[in-house]
């Protein structure tokens, strides 16, 4: 299955991404998660995005898609993948549909998770991310504890750059105005599902399952 898991920031496409990367046994594709390891290895890709991201800006297309060629073509990627965060450019998906005619691969589905504004704010607001494994969890989840319970790191919470205030309104705006268009490139191609992410995360994810089954994609 290739699937890209799409919506605003703090949507939920991770927590549903990891779900189904686990069920299927596909890997889950995040560039962010790419992109923060790069800046916390200070490589040259992470020297050029780290700025850009804790403003909440894009990072140029060029790099995006120089980095999504690497990963798809690599052999992890040959039984299928979730991507989560690409495209979020129309050239990025232009591109992307590009790469998959050049490796021959299907085309990929759409899974549009949609969520009203005011709840996204709240729930970027009161998540915190695992500075060793980047795992992402909700203040209540992480009550009273003070070991990651993804990966056993001591002390290791905290609190995004991207996830202040101030940055978050930045994001909701690009994904207003630059990410938003990519979802009328998929629906002119027929290729997009529709879930309300305003829901349980189980109730979320039989629903992503449940539509893909319907049309024989759940693979
Ligand atoms: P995310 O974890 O998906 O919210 O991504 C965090 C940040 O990484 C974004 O706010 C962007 O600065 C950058 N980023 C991730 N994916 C992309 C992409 N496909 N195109 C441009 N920038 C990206």
């Amino acid at each position: 299955m290739r699937l890209i898991l799409f919506g605003s920031p703090g949507v939920g496409k991770g927590t549903q991404a990891k779900i189904i990367s686990k069920n299927l046994n596909i890997p889950h594709i995040s560039t962010g998660d790419i992109l923060r390891k790069a800046v916390k290895d200070q490589t040259e890709l992470g020297k050029r995005a780290g700025e850009l991201m804790a403003q909440g800006e894009l990072v140029p297309d060029d790099l995006m898609i120089g980095m999504i060629k690497e990963v798809l073509t690599s052999d992890e990627c040959k039984g299928g993948f979730i991507l989560d965060g690409f495209p979020r450019t129309t050239i990025q998906a232009e591109a992307l549909d590009r790469l998959f005619d050049q490796i021959g691969f299907d085309n990929a589905i759409l899974v549009h998770i949609t969520a009203d504004e005011k709840e996204i704010i709240k729930r970027l607001n009161n998540r915190r991310a695992c500075k060793e494994c980047g795992n992402i969890f909700n203040l209540k989840e992480i009550e009273g504890l003070d070991t990651c319970p993804n990966c056993g790191a001591k002390n290791s919470f905290y609190l995004r750059n991207d996830d202040k205030e101030d940055v978050i309104k930045n994001r909701l705006d690009i994904f207003s105005s630059s990410t938003m268009p990519v979802l009328g490139y998929y629906v002119n191609k027929n290729r997009v599902i529709e879930v309300n992410g305003f829901d349980t995360i189980d109730n979320v994810n039989k629903k992503i399952v449940d539509s893909l089954k319907e049309k024989n994609l759940y693979y």
